[in-house]
């Protein structure tokens, strides 16, 4: 199993108590060769809620400043110790658009290896998980949400771009939603993702839904090469350690349906390549 570039520990609010040693131990145990500790930086959110004359909910969740500094020495210091594993030191910044000049700052922090950017809101809106759809104009906040993600792109503190289909995620009739009126704003977020030398992520998160599916599926992933998008990364976006490396056959299926025989993973911000080897094939 190559590659785990998406994961959350116990310092993300979202995610179960786990540590960075308990997720080494379960990445060396199912012989993954890269994994990154990506938890959450909510760029719009980075200071407690009193900074923002506002208060900590269920859905709202501030001071992403301590997720941050927790789980980078935690990481760290972890990588005193991997085994066979590279840990790479990892952050996913959400809606950096909405503060590119704090994401810039944080993102030449010297521990890094990758950044994910993604958006999870719009601004003044709540997370899309928490969104009222039956009562919202849809094709409408599907464009704006992928016209943000496009602001997202044209900045250059991120190295992979996040799951490109999460608007569209929790939509009541999500399999039957067409995306085709948003396929040019795409397009541009791609040349845009091709021409800053960046990444696009295959996210594995919703494989293990009842329905399963991908972030993006496979079609735009196919897009992506065929408009010359080089850059690809695997990632399950596990919030606990049972979800480390889950259905990574898949997506590495899914990666080749689409004509990469490379992925990639970055390493203070640089790219490598490493080989996506044939079905069943061993590296
Ligand atoms: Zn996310
Ligand atoms: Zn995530």
């Amino acid at each position: 199993m190559i590659m785990d570039l998406h994961t959350h520990t116990g310092h993300s609010p979202d995610a179960a108590p786990d540590t960075v040693a308990e997720r080494v131990a379960a990445a060396n145990a199912m012989g993954l060769q890269y994994m990154a500790v990506t938890d959450h930086v909510e760029i719009n959110r980075y200071y407690p809620a009193a900074f923002y004359h506002a208060k900590d909910t269920e859905k709202v969740l501030y001071n992403s400043e301590a997720v941050w500094k927790g789980s980078a020495a935690e990481t760290a210091a972890a990588q005193e110790n991997t085994g066979a594993l590279t840990l790479l030191c990892g952050a996913e910044f959400g809606q950096i658009p909405q503060n590119p000049v704090l994401a810039g700052i944080l993102y030449r922090d010297a521990r890094l290896d990758l950044v994910i950017g993604s958006v999870h809101e719009l601004p003044g809106m709540d997370d899309f998980y928490f969104l009222d759809y039956p009562h919202l104009d849809v094709p409408a906040l599907m464009q704006a949400y992928f016209e943000e993600v496009l602001r997202l792109a044209q900045t250059d503190c991120y190295d992979i771009l996040g799951h490109l289909t999460y608007g569209t995620r929790y939509l009541p009739n999500r399999a039957d939603y067409d995306l085709t009126p948003h396929l040019p704003v795409i397009d541009e977020i791609f040349r845009t993702v091709i021409a800053k030398g960046k990444a696009v992520e295959l996210n594995g998160s919703n494989l293990k839904a009842d329905v399963p599916f991908t972030d993006p599926d496979v079609s735009l992933i196919r897009r992506y090469r065929e408009l010359g998008g080089r850059y690809l990364t695997l990632s399950t976006d596990a919030h606990e350690t049972k979800y480390v490396g889950y259905k990574m056959d898949v997506l590495e299926q899914l990666a080749r349906d689409a004509g990469f025989t490379e992925l990639t993973y970055f390493r203070k911000h640089q790219p490598v390549l490493v080989p996506l080897c044939a079905e069943g094939g061993d590296l």
